[in-house]
């Protein structure tokens, strides 16, 4: 196949363009920023059903709380009926007798249930504690997320506007090229990692980086210079240049 030389450089221009395309677009695909903010989002995730889980579980001992109280009302109910029954002048002695111990077994239940009842308000301050504890992280991983997309936009736009600039610049030669030689060079590069053209440079195909043989490099040397030449070994088109 012919091509100008100036054809030739066009295409290894546009193998340059192209090549600096798929940088950014690996660049796109692998910001550093990407793995930042999921991390963000999973805290954010992890903190937000904790401080969930610990709400639930603060309402769960705010009921046991409640039947802890009835349970010291009903005893205290219970002092301050026999109370009244030691107070009065009716009661048989006999009949005071059991009062009075019971009245000490119920002041004793009363301590011991008031006991527990401190218990669970320990456990519902704890609860209050780590409920406000994971809100504050998961409060904190909401702001880094929005902080993370701002910088993550930006640097996708920015990106996105190099690209867009490269990708304008290869239209010319894409339009100038002849289709035949463009067929080739697309032909190649997609069997060889992208690269279709690759520059001839001290006897080296810059394409593969394997050295010419001096035989080739004499053969090479007498092809016209609007023939396209392919290196032997990885079949690029080869640009003298
Ligand atoms: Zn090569």
């Amino acid at each position: 196949m012919q091509a100008t030389p100036e054809d030739q450089l066009d295409l290894l221009q546009l193998q340059d363009f192209e090549l600096e395309m798929s940088r950014i677009d690996y660049q796109l695909k692998t910001l550093p920023l990407l793995a930042d903010l999921a991390r963000a989002e999973r805290n954010f995730e992890d903190n937000r059903d904790l401080a969930i889980a610990a709400s639930t579980q603060k309402s769960d001992i705010e009921e046991e709380l409640k039947r802890s109280e009835l349970d010291v009302e009903q005893v205290v109910e219970r002092i301050k009926r026999d109370q009244k029954l030691l107070d009065s002048s009716d009661t048989a002695p006999k009949e005071l007798e059991i009062l009075i111990n019971e009245v000490a077994n119920l002041n004793r239940r009363k301590e011991e249930l008031e006991e527990i009842e401190l218990e669970i308000m320990v456990r519902i301050d704890t609860a209050v504690e780590n409920q406000k504890s994971f809100e504050k992280a998961r409060d904190e991983f909401a702001s880094e997320i929005s902080k993370l997309t701002a910088e993550r936009d930006l640097a996708i736009a920015t990106l996105g506007e190099t690209r867009k600039t490269i990708e304008e610049k290869c239209q010319p030669i894409l339009a100038s090229l002849d289709p035949e030689l463009l067929n080739l060079y697309k032909k190649i590069k997609e069997s060889n990692g992208g690269v279709g053209a690759a520059r001839l440079l001290n006897g080296k195909c810059d394409g593969c980086h394997l050295q010419i043989n001096t035989v080739e490099i004499t053969r090479i040397a007498e092809v016209a210079a609007n023939e396209i030449v392919r290196c032997e070994e990885c079949r690029r088109i080869l640009v003298r240049i």
